[in-house]
């Protein structure tokens, strides 16, 4: 075992603070990592504030990690000391109902192992995230960081890219696919970037008119004000696939309306109760609403490697971790472009009580 500095929350509505975390003496499959950045996630917000009733404290966050290969378990195979690895939701699954064995491990039956606020299968241990100087996770979690990505961007592919990616692909988005992304954030930046370099024709749905510009420097061909009933309006049935991307409770009707036949919307923000749908918009023109959640180990790893290939990056503020409350503000406030990372040599020389 050993200990590390970390930056979590004690309790739903303080901020975070500096502490001593425990990390566990390595398992035969573990892999030991040094973690050099971390990407803030809206999910990291609503975990610290408990919005889903499930955080249990000290809650140390972080699902978008990315450093080097400090130590390796004797069982490991596929990793050596400083090779370039991430860790993105997940950190073990039971590897052996049918999701595991298909690659969906985030749907194992068993239930997968969070990377922060998740049980150790083994200890029954609460997990404890990437906002701390190191982490120590089963070979089978740990991805690649190919060379060609840069280590300060690749943080956010490990949740917002996975995230879009697994519905894009799941529905097919490609050359001639007529795409909305509802939201642009972290997630939704995202979206926008990898339906464009699928060869999509996106819109973006913003609540901000000043986003407008940078919807189209990321690649979007047109934007839609949703505060724009007009514009709305004379959007209907325009889009295949619509990906929903807003954090909170909404009314998802005025973007069923904007499906054409058999078009799909994906739901991925708002884990709770919606306004009711209207079920006169699903029969019309077939339309579905389903949903998705974060991606499997196989399809982070083609994520990572289609995004060197293809030069996609996540446009990133980086940060030092005296930033983390502030940058949670921020970001709450919906003040960022587009995703916050952070620094974690910063964290290094912090002194903890
Ligand atoms: P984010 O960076 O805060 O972006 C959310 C965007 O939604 C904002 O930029 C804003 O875009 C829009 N928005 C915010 N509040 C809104 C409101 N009240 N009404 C309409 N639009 C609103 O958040 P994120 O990190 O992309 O995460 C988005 C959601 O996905 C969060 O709830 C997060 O927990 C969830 N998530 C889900 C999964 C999954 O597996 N399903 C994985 C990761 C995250 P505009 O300014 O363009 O309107
Ligand atoms: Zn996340």
């Amino acid at each position: 075992m050993s200990t590390c500095n970390a930056y979590g929350a004690c309790e739903a509505h303080a901020d975070l603070t500096p502490m001593r975390i425990e990390r566990r003496a390595l398992r035969a499959d573990d892999v030991a990592i040094v973690i050099d950045y971390c990407g803030i996630c809206h999910s990291d917000a609503h975990a610290v504030h408990n919005d889903w009733g499930s955080t249990v404290y000290p809650c140390v966050p972080g699902h978008e990690i990315v450093g080097r290969v400090s130590a390796v378990g004797p069982r490991v195979t596929r990793f050596k000391p400083g090779d370039r690895v991430a860790v993105g939701c997940l950190v073990d699954s039971c590897q052996t109902c049918p999701s595991c064995e298909d690659g969906q491990q985030q749907n194992c039956t068993q239930g997968p192992t969070a990377t922060y606020n998740g049980r150790d299968r083994h200890t029954r241990e609460t997990t404890l995230g990437g906002y701390s100087e190191s982490i120590v996770v089963r070979e089978e979690f740990v991805l690649r960081v190919p060379a060609a990505l840069d280590m300060r961007y690749a943080g956010p592919l490990l949740c917002a890219g996975i995230t879009v990616w697994t519905p894009l692909r799941r529905y097919g988005v490609g050359a001639g696919s007529r795409v909305a992304v509802v939201g642009l954030g972290g997630l939704g930046h995202m979206a926008v970037k990898l339906a464009v370099a699928l060869g999509a024709q996106v819109t973006v749905i913003t609540t901000s008119a000043s986003k407008a510009d940078d919807a189209r420097a990321l690649g979007a061909s047109d934007v839609l004000l949703s505060k724009d009933p007009k514009a709305m309006q004379a959007a209907a049935s325009r889009f295949d696939f619509i990906l929903d991307t807003i954090p909170t409770k909404h009314n998802v009707n005025p973007y069923l309306m904007l499906l054409g036949r058999n078009g799909v919307l994906v739901l991925v923000g708002a884990l709770e109760p919606l306004e009711a749908v209207h079920g006169a918009l699903l029969v019309m023109n077939n339309r579905s609403i389903t949903g998705s959640l974060i991606g499997g180990l196989p399809a982070t790893q083609e994520l990572l490697d289609f995004c060197a290939e293809h030069n996609v990056l996540p446009d990133c503020e980086i940060v030092d971790v005296h930033g983390i409350n502030a940058a949670f503000r921020r970001m709450q406030a919906n003040d960022v472009k587009y995703r916050f990372v952070i620094d974690m040599a910063s964290l290094r020389d912090v002194k903890v009580d």
